[in-house]
């Protein structure tokens, strides 16, 4: 089995974006917004601005308190969506219970929309135009490129429906002319589906749930959850059960996390790029 590192890839997008911003006027900006005090949701952000800091981003922390009220968070997002000196705005997620996430979302500039969920963003991706991309779904494609894996014709089964991966994740591998299937917690004879796949994208968030059983000899396996369990990081993988049967695994860590951290900077210079109508081809 083939171990596919998702932090080889990072490196290089990062030391690449770097290189980039040495040679422009000034800085782009990302404002990272994160509410409450999850212990995951923390470490994420930190992780997000020393990548910032590492390619030369300016990156702006907002740390608002769990009780925080929609319109305090709205008023927030609206005097950054204003701001000309802020390219990105990442709104952590997820968001304490009493908030309502796609209204909140939904102000965000699409512009400004660095994690690609505005409607907009997805509204584009599901045409096949220019727009921001999801940074992980992004991260998934840019993985696959990178190891030379085909995906035009290859059947791919996403497991997982959710806004920040499974769906856009999809509209993406249809871009590519993959055949695409999405299974979720309502699908029947899942084991069935993921056997006959070329490729299986597992992000459900259930620890260690995908053992050999799930996969045939040749398929592929990108393993985008992250989870808790002995109190280590691992993926919706097995890898002790399906090491000796698939012919590729991302690993976790060192798999797709790194590659949505690298895309989201990717994005913050798309954003900044196109905010000054400086965009060329790459
Ligand atoms: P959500 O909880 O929003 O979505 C999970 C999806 O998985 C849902 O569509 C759910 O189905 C489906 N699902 C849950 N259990 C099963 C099951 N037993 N069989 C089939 N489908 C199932 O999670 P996210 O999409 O936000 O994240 C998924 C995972 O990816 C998490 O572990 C998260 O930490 C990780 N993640 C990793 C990132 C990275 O950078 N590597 C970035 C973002 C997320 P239904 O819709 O029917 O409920």
């Amino acid at each position: 089995m083939q171990l596919l590192y998702g932090d080889i890839v990072a490196n290089k997008i990062l030391d690449d974006l770097a290189e980039k911003t040495k040679l422009l006027p000034t800085p782009p900006t990302l404002a990272v917004i994160i509410v409450g005090d999850d212990y995951a949701s923390q470490r994420y952000v930190t992780k997000k601005h020393a990548a910032c800091q590492r390619v030369g981003i300016t990156s702006l922390n907002y740390e608002l308190s769990e009780s925080t009220e929609e319109t305090q968070l709205i008023e927030l997002i609206n005097e950054l969506n204003q701001r000309e000196d802020v390219d990105g705005i990442l709104l952590q997620l997820p968001l304490p219970k009493h908030l309502d996430t796609t209204k909140i979302i939904n102000q965000i500039s699409p512009k400004k929309d660095v994690d690609g969920l505005h409607p907009y963003n997805l509204g584009q991706l599901m045409i096949n135009e220019p727009g921001l991309r999801s940074c992980t779904p992004k991260g998934v494609i840019t993985l696959l490129n990178y190891y030379g894996i085909e995906l035009s014709g290859k059947n791919v089964v996403v497991v997982g429906r959710s806004r920040l991966v499974g769906k856009p994740l999809a509209g993406l591998l249809i871009n590519e002319n993959a055949t695409v299937t999405i299974a979720h917690s309502k699908t029947k004879n899942l084991r069935q589906l993921t056997n006959q796949a070329d490729l299986v994208i597992s992000a459900i968030g259930s620890p260690k749930f995908f053992d050999s059983s799930y996969f045939g000899q040749h398929t592929i396996v990108i393993d985008v959850g992250i989870n808790m369990y002995n109190n280590s990081l691992c993926g919706d993988v097995d890898i002790d059960s399906v090491r000796d049967k698939v012919s590729a695994l991302t690993p976790v860590p060192r798999g797709i996390g790194p590659l949505t951290i690298a895309c989201l900077l990717q994005n913050t210079l798309e954003a900044y790029l196109e905010a000054r109508k400086l965009w060329t081809t790459n």
